[in-house]
């Protein structure tokens, strides 16, 4: 995994979110910093995405050339309906689908063949269920700010970073990055770090939650047939596990708990033997959810990024890429993810990147498919009112629990790290008082 995808949209708003700028002051803080894998922006296939649509790979606009042109499939340039929208009347929504607040202000081909698929990448779902403003949420709120989304790109301050880690991403124009092990590093080395600081620190592994009893202002936590008592709980598993550990008196906090879906994702990891097979410079490529002649969601090309990945043992070097099937269209493609078959799944993706990325019959010598089950939360239309209900049934109930994790505020990685420091923050605020 690299981390970038989420981040697509929010850094064409050039503001540099401060998620970015989180994880890379906590890679400083844990020594990462030799093991980063940077990208720069200038890199060959860093800012170049394709959309897989009618049989053919339409490469997405990236520069401000790019963005004057009507490239196909879209009508009319980028450049038009950034003017279009700067006039167009604001509206204002409670809440509503990425897919109708995009087609509403930019056009309904921006919001099927590039909004569409953006969406199967960052959140493996479906545009006309996802929230705007969960997912997206400066979208809507420049549209009610300032009266459109383009007059609040030109007018909203960008955040300075904090950090050097976080200026260079700035300063040498970083566009996304990985460790040299994988992302897995950054657990690995919290582990350590953590066990280092403090011998107070406990971390059990492979000891799942089964139960949690709230006593007075106490928590048990119970694992089978253990059990342990802390003053407070800060729970980071999906949404749907927390409230099958709840007793049956919050039955309530169980069931807005149990609104917050999540998708399955068929990861598919495949490895060939060469280099340079694929016939694009790109991170990789999309496929808008109406195109009916394939299953697959999108492909990264990884090998185009993070070579040092690859494996050393083919002189001529290797190819790999990822793909990506299922998420809110898994049950309908697969069936039950329990009864997946893995091995018909690879043999489909060879099959279709032969077609699509003109491997032909190369076979990879390397396969593997991980059925991730229920792993991206859906931020759905009315996201928002499930975490209001949720905050106040805590605070009103006085429990001492906090929810953080990719259920609630943020998917990707970047967010998940900024709203555990926030939340972790705010408990701290609350102890010391
Ligand atoms: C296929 C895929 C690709 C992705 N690509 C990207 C990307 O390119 N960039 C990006 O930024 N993000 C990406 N993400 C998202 C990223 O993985 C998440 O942001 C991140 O993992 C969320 O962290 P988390 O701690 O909230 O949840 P998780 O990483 O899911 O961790 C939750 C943990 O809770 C544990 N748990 C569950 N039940 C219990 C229990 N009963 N007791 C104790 N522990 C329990 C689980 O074992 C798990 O370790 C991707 C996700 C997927 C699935």
């Amino acid at each position: 995994m690299n981390v970038q995808l989420a981040d697509l949209l929010l850094a064409a708003n050039q503001t540099y979110p401060g998620s970015v700028f989180c994880l890379f002051f906590f890679t400083d803080e844990l020594g990462l910093e030799e093991e980063l894998l940077p990208v720069p922006y200038d890199h060959p296939s860093a800012n170049k995405r394709y959309i897989y649509f009618n049989d053919g790979m339409y490469r997405l606009p990236s520069t401000v050339r790019d963005s004057m042109q009507a490239m196909e499939p879209f009508k009319s340039s980028f450049a038009w309906k950034v003017v279009r929208e700067f006039f167009r009347k604001p509206e204002y929504h409670e809440d509503e689908s990425i897919h109708s607040f995009v087609s509403r202000r930019f056009g309904d081909d921006l919001a099927r063949y590039l909004i569409n698929p953006m969406c199967r990448g960052i959140y493996a779902g479906d545009s006309a269920k996802l929230s705007v403003k969960s997912c997206f949420s400066f979208l809507p709120e420049y549209e009610q700010k300032y009266g459109s989304v383009a007059k609040g790109m030109l007018r909203a301050k960008s955040q300075p970073p904090t950090g050097r880690l976080a200026k260079n991403f700035k300063q040498y124009k970083w566009s996304m990055y990985s460790f040299q092990r994988g992302l897995g590093q950054l657990v690995d080395r919290m582990e350590e770090v953590l066990s280092e600081d403090d011998d107070r620190l406990h971390i059990y592994k492979n000891k799942p939650c089964t139960k949690l009893e709230f006593k007075g202002d106490k928590v048990q936590v119970h694992s089978g047939d253990e059990k342990f008592e802390v003053d407070h709980v800060i729970s980071t598993c999906l949404s749907k596990y927390l409230a099958s550990m709840l007793p049956p008196e919050h039955s309530e906090l169980s069931s807005h708990l149990n609104s917050i879906p999540a998708v399955t994702v068929a990861v598919i990891n495949l490895e060939y033997e060469g280099d340079e097979l694929i016939p694009v410079y790109a991170f990789g490529h999309l496929v808008p959810s109406m195109e009916e002649s394939t299953k697959i969601m999108g492909v990264i090309y990884d090998s185009m990024l993070f070579n040092e990945h690859n494996s050393k043992i083919w002189k001529g070097g290797t190819t790999r890429v990822t793909v990506m099937m299922g998420g809110a269209w898994y049950e309908e493609h697969f069936g039950d993810p329990d009864q997946a078959n893995k091995q018909e799944m690879v043999d489909y993706s060879v099959d279709q990147l032969a077609w699509q990325l003109g491997f032909q019959d190369r076979k990879p010598f390397r396969a593997e498919c991980h059925i991730q089950k229920e792993c991206i939360p859906q931020y759905l239309v009315g996201h928002s009112q499930k975490l209001d209900a949720l905050d106040s049934y805590i605070e009103h109930h006085r429990l001492p629990l906090t929810l953080s994790g990719a259920s609630y505020r943020g998917v990707a990685l970047n967010d998940v790290i900024l709203q555990s420091k926030i939340q972790v923050e705010k408990l701290i605020g609350k102890l010391s008082r």
